[in-house]
């Protein structure tokens, strides 16, 4: 889609911190991380949010999931934890629309396991 700057990261035109690409999926380091770790899940087909997911979706949908989780094992999160986060909606914080799942994680952790 036509200035939407994930399309344009998607298709090389805005340049990105990859983490992960295949066919139907992009996952890159956000440029301006809210956590020690933050990547982007990112579907290649432009879905302006959450409430624009059609049934059809479905298997897309679980591609995005199982890719989030993925990367987080690869990335070292999963002992400390992490969230996965979209934000649906310019009231929830949506800035960028075309659908995309946070990955956020990688807290430096005190000597009870909590983050600090
Ligand atoms: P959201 O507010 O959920 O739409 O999140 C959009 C995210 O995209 C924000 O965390 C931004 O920092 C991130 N972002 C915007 N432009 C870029 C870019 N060129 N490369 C990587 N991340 C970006």
């Amino acid at each position: 889609m036509e200035n939407c700057i994930f399309c344009k990261i998607i298709k090389g035109e805005i340049p990105s911190k990859k983490v992960l690409e295949n066919n139907k999926v992009i996952a890159f380091y956000d440029i301006s991380p809210k956590a020690p770790v933050h990547v982007l899940i990112v579907p290649k087909k432009h879905i302006n949010s959450l409430m624009d997911v059609k049934k059809k979706d479905k298997d897309l949908m679980g591609e995005l999931l199982t890719t989030a989780t993925g990367i987080a094992q690869n990335l070292g999160l999963n002992s400390g934890g992490y969230k996965l986060v979209v934000n649906n909606g310019r009231g929830a914080g949506q800035l960028v629309f075309h659908l995309h799942f946070h990955l956020l994680g990688g807290w430096k952790k005190d000597a009870t396991g909590f983050a600090v």
